[in-house]
């Protein structure tokens, strides 16, 4: 354990969690607010979801120019990014450059995971357990735990009867594993399964994807940036930081003013080849109306099929893979890099799902209600209990013994993402209802945690012990959420992780704000500026 000096009765913040939003939280409080904080960070290191996230393949899919902090010239001026799409290892490296730029590990306690975090009323403070049995009081609780940090291994029968490895993506081993010689089947083919995929099947002696659900994905081209590109991004970062703060999901591109009606047969065709020669995100801003009407998005879910069909080479994968059943982006866009192409090697096999269901998984591999795939590892890259998940695992008590786990039994209750009704002085850095999963998270990151910063700078300047909100903020927060939702055509896709679809049991809420970053911002920055008169402060 590194050697923070423990001062248990009065730390001013406990911040939880060393990823983006928890450095950047303590570099605010402490340094431009001269707070008293403590971060309790689970892992060994920096890094939130990046520590996690090491399975072979692991890259953001934010291009790298934008895909960092944009509040420190310096900062942008002293590091340098080496890909278009960066990797795992190199965010890593980024965030322990950050963190020891601002010297900021001395006030991390890492391997302390929360166990509990319960508010005196009497005192108007949280009290945090951690795994240590350690206790911390603090006048502020601030979660920066991410959205996706509680990974999701599905309960399939007899797992525990596998006499091989078993691995989830989000939980990778630190040193990685070995996959020559081995025969490996991985479940789940969403944004982490399509970049694992053909990284394993490289190294592997043979790889069986389980998939059931077909999924879109864009050509990354990803590739090593220039010295010229590397200059122009230093040269021109004021111009990066406005655009990515003004388009809705913070990408350094516009999103096209154009409509598909707007355009011939030729001239659409031609338009969706050359993005998809560029790769990327990008393919989704060609259009204006792609993600708002279901004709206009098929034009788009057609072009992607028939590439799909074109690319896999045998005919049964290639019908499995383009038998797609929702609208292109209406889950989060895959991009990958060489995903289909893979399903051309000799030593991998696709299983479709939908026609044989997993049955159970015995000491030696995955019994499918057709087969059964003798395996020495599995992979299960099967997603997360997003976004409210990180935050119930806390054990998080209220006001007057309220549990957020019985608050939130009907789906998340928010203001803003940020405060949660009878949880006060206790702020959820981009959580469920602010767009956090909608945009590239840095910068939705930065616009919470300034937010938090100036509010509790208030407070402290006018006196205040405790900022809350209520039900009914959060119930018209709710509606405003649902009606930007409803307006796209990410709510209609059944088997969504956005709506807590993707875990048994979880209620049917569409967790994020697609109304947009500037629209959001737009929103906080009023209340801000109206001393923050829509929350309770006392
Ligand atoms: P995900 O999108 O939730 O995908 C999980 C996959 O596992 C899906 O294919 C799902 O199938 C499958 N699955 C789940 N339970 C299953 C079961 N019981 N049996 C069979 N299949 C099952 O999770 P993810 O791919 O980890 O991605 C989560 C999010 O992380 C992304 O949407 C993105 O926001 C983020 N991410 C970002 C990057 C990046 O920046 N490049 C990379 C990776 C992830 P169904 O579709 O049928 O449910």
């Amino acid at each position: 354990m590194n050697q923070v000096k423990l001062n248990k009765k009065d730390y001013d913040a406990i911040i939880v969690g060393a990823g983006f939003s928890g450095l950047y939280q303590l570099i605010c409080l402490r340094d431009q607010l001269n707070l008293n904080c403590v971060v309790l960070e689970t892992g060994d290191d920096v890094g939130g979801t990046w520590y996690w996230n090491r399975y072979p393949g692991a890259r953001c899919d934010t291009e790298s120019h934008a895909y960092s902090y944009y509040f420190s010239d310096d900062l942008l001026k002293e590091w340098t990014w080496s890909e278009r799409y960066p990797g795992h290892a190199e965010i890593r490296r980024y965030m322990n450059f950050v963190a020891n730029k601002f010297d900021l590990k001395k006030d991390i306690l890492f391997q302390q995971k929360v166990t509990s975090a319960c508010f005196n009323n009497d005192e108007n403070n949280w009290n945090v357990i951690t795994n240590s049995k350690i206790e911390f009081k603090a006048k502020f609780l601030i979660s920066a735990v991410g959205c996706l940090s509680n990974t999701n291994i599905p309960n399939i029968k007899g797992l525990e009867d596998f006499e091989g490895k078993y691995y989830h993506t989000g939980n990778w081993p630190k040193n990685g594993v070995s996959f020559a010689g081995k025969n490996v089947g991985q479940i789940g083919t969403g944004s982490t399964g399509i970049q694992a995929v053909p990284v394993i099947a490289e190294e592997a002696k043979h790889l069986t994807v389980f998939q059931r659900t077909a999924n879109y994905s864009i050509p990354a081209r990803n590739k090593p940036l220039t010295s010229e590109f590397k200059k122009h991004v230093k040269e021109n970062s004021d111009l990066y930081k406005n655009l990515v703060k003004r388009t809705p999901n913070a990408h350094p591109f516009e999103i096209s003013k154009r409509n598909v009606a707007d355009v011939d047969p030729d001239e659409l065709n031609e338009i969706y080849e050359k993005a998809w020669e560029i790769g990327g995100l990008q393919f989704r801003a060609v259009f204006n109306d792609l993600v708002t009407n279901i004709k206009a998005n098929k034009t788009a879910s057609d072009f992607i099929k028939k590439k799909i069909r074109e690319t896999v080479s045998n005919k049964k994968f290639a019908s499995i893979l383009s038998d797609i059943d929702h609208p292109y982006a209406g889950k989060r866009p895959p991009i990958d890099s060489n995903y289909f192409e893979t399903f051309n090697r000799d030593n991998v096999n696709l299983v479709d799902l939908r026609s044989e269901p997993i049955e159970l998984i015995d000491r030696t591999g995955i019994k499918t209600k057709k087969n059964h795939f003798d395996l020495d590892i599995i992979v299960f890259a099967t997603g997360y209990d997003a976004m409210t998940g990180p935050l119930i695992n806390m054990n998080i008590t209220g006001k007057n013994g309220l549990k957020l786990n019985d608050v939130w039994k009907e789906g998340p209750k928010t203001f803003l993402g940020l405060q949660i009704p009878g949880f006060p002085n206790l702020f959820t850095i981009t959580g469920p209802g602010s767009p956090s999963v909608l945009t590239n998270m840095p910068m939705a990151i930065e616009q919470h945690v300034e937010w938090i910063r100036d509010c509790i700078n208030y407070m402290n300047k006018k006196d205040y012990s405790t900022i809350e909100t209520d039900i009914n903020s959060a119930e018209k927060w709710g509606d405003e959420v649902n009606s930007v939702a409803n307006q796209t055509l990410l709510p209609t896709v059944k088997h969504s992780w956005y709506l807590g679809a993707n875990i048994p049991g979880k209620p049917r809420v569409f967790m994020p704000y697609a109304g947009g970053l500037p629209r959001y911002t737009e929103v906080c920055d009023k209340i801000k500026n109206n001393k923050y008169k829509d929350f309770i402060l006392n």
